[in-house]
């Protein structure tokens, strides 16, 4: 089988794998209990908060939408700088919610001066912000635009972590973070199938005084059931296993360790990007550490190269998201990459470009 190098899903590990195929256990007894609680420490970790996780048999999108229908009463501001963030706005719309924008070009971030002006103009009462931008390998300046959305009272913050999440450092009760979302089949190199999330108290007050929150994503069902370390329905609990699996392994290299691995591993595709004269899609400052998303040259036959690299080395790297498909390329370093397998795609890229 070819190995996906795509930024997600990513790469399964067979030990993943084996932690996931353990014998099925009940949803509603102590064993499945003490899994839940067991994940609950790493999770804590990763994102820098004290607040319970909740982990919800969807993908991302499933919390990404419940956010807003659990959290906007007035209208909510979506910052949108690619495909993730950009759909954001439109499934606000589809929910019938009073939405606005700050539209950047794909490729560009999201400023925090920008979103202190919009938000001067008053009337929101919730931000939704794509931390890493898969689609564009943007990563956005989190710190600047959660200060600037906490000098507004009454304004919770969303974001979405799901392609960052485990790879960087994370300060969700630091910063303020109203919810914290991601999905496990990005950096966390699970199958997909699964999300996790944090909400902050003020976003579980914002919920009980919202109505039409419906059932299956109500976050008020979620905190009831994380009390008794349960959740609302059966959940996906082989994925469960290996998160639990997963974060252990994390735990057993050390957060920091992680952290400097995906850095460095990000820079090796720099360096060979540099070689070759590919021009990173992001700008300076805000490239994801994750991913790296490169412009297509004028004349390079992008889906030759991509074909190649599969059918003679068994590497996938993805050809563009979305309106970019085509114009960029993206390679991922999420997960359980080392150096050794970074440079094994590396030294087949190579070959292909001969
Ligand atoms: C992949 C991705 C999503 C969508 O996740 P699904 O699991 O397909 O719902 C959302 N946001 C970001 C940043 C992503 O990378």
């Amino acid at each position: 089988m070819p190995k996906l190098f795509i930024p997600g899903p990513i790469d399964v590990s067979k030990e993943t794998y084996a932690a996931m195929s353990q014998p099925m256990i009940g949803h509603r007894g102590g064993e499945f209990e003490a899994l839940y609680a067991s994940v609950q420490p790493g999770l804590q970790q990763l994102s820098g908060t004290t607040r319970p996780f909740f982990l919800s048999t969807s993908s991302a999108w499933g919390v990404m939408e419940a956010a807003l229908r659990n959290l906007c009463a007035k209208k909510v501001l979506t910052l949108c700088c690619g495909a993730f963030s950009d759909k954001w706005y439109d499934v606000a719309q589809r929910n019938g919610l009073q939405a606005d924008k700050i539209q950047v070009e794909w490729g560009d971030a999201i400023s925090p001066a920008a979103v202190r002006a919009k938000l001067e103009e008053g009337g929101f009462d919730l931000v939704t912000l794509i931390h890493n931008e898969t689609s564009t390998g943007v990563m956005n300046d989190l710190a600047g635009i959660a200060k600037v959305v906490k000098s507004f009272p009454g304004v919770l913050l969303v974001v979405d972590t799901v392609s960052s999440f485990s790879a960087v450092p994370l300060a969700m009760d630091e910063l303020g973070i109203d919810v914290l979302l991601a999905g496990v089949q990005k950096a966390l190199a699970l199958p997909p199938g699964l999300a996790v999330f944090a909400c902050s108290e003020a976003a579980m007050e914002r919920a009980k005084s919202l109505p039409n929150r419906g059932y299956y994503f109500d976050f008020i069902e979620f905190a009831k059931n994380a009390a008794k370390n349960n959740t609302p329905s059966t959940p996906a609990i082989s994925l469960i296993f290996g998160l639990q699996h997963i974060l252990a392994v994390i735990a057993a290299e050390g957060v920091q360790k992680r952290f400097a691995r995906h850095a460095s591993n990000n820079a090796l595709i720099h360096a060979w990007g540099a070689r070759h004269g590919f021009k990173n899609f992001a700008p300076a400052g805000n490239q994801s550490l994750t991913l790296t998303c490169f412009h297509t040259p004028a004349g390079f036959d992008q889906a030759a190269f991509i074909k190649t690299l599969k059918s003679k080395h068994g590497f996938i790297i993805n050809g563009g998201y979305g309106k970019i498909k085509g114009l960029t390329f993206r390679i991922s370093n999420m997960g359980n990459e080392t150096t050794t397998t970074m440079n094994e795609l590396i030294a087949a890229m190579d070959d292909v470009l001969g």
